[in-house]
């Protein structure tokens, strides 16, 4: 990203909305939106194989590994906006498992980027399973996207879901249930 550069058009954006950018609370906004989108989307010079490396451990447990309530801050490609909520996440490893705080790593990764949570979803789901060679994955979002929330009155409570669910998960109806079941406590306590 060109600092300058989208300092610049954060300007001339300023300008176009109808405000003056001299004035002094606009002052110094464009060079602070300008390192705010930087942070927010950190995750174009993410390299997942570099994320996930070394923390890639060997195991002959073959239980089922479920890490719930990941926290998930993205921004909707359709308005730009922040939508944010939680991240649970299971699979069933054959042989290798991930540490935790990668699996937060590779969340973040695909999150700190311009999204969909649908995509998001299913990209974090895939990573784990090829990463590990996982017997199976789930991954569900729950989000509030700022872009509804903003926007009508009646939508302002709206919580999305979204799951991505591969190998056994999608196959055997009784893993599924078990992940939903071990994800779905985290929600009432
Ligand atoms: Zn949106």
């Amino acid at each position: 990203m060109n600092h300058e550069k989208v300092q610049q058009l954060i300007r001339e954006l300023i300008i176009e909305l109808g405000e003056d950018p001299n004035r002094e609370g606009l002052l110094d906004t464009p060079a602070r939106v300008a390192k705010a989108y930087e942070f927010l989307l950190r995750g174009y010079n993410m390299d997942i194989q570099k994320v996930i490396n070394g923390a890639i451990f060997t195991t002959d447990v073959n239980n089922m590994v479920v890490v719930r309530d990941i926290e998930v801050y993205s921004l909707c490609e359709h308005h730009m906006l922040p939508f944010f909520g939680r991240c649970h996440i299971g699979y069933i490893p054959k042989g290798r498992v991930l540490g935790v705080s990668k699996l937060a790593r590779i969340v973040d990764a695909f999150a700190r980027r311009l999204q969909i949570q649908e995509r998001l979803t299913q990209q974090i789901a895939r990573a784990i399973k090829d990463s590990i060679d996982a017997e199976g994955v789930g991954v569900v979002i729950e989000a509030q996207h700022l872009c509804m929330m903003m926007r009508g009155v009646e939508k302002q409570n709206s919580l999305m879901t979204t799951s991505s669910v591969l190998g056994s998960f999608h196959e055997s109806v009784a893993t599924r249930n078990e992940f939903l079941t071990l994800i779905s406590k985290s929600r009432n306590e």
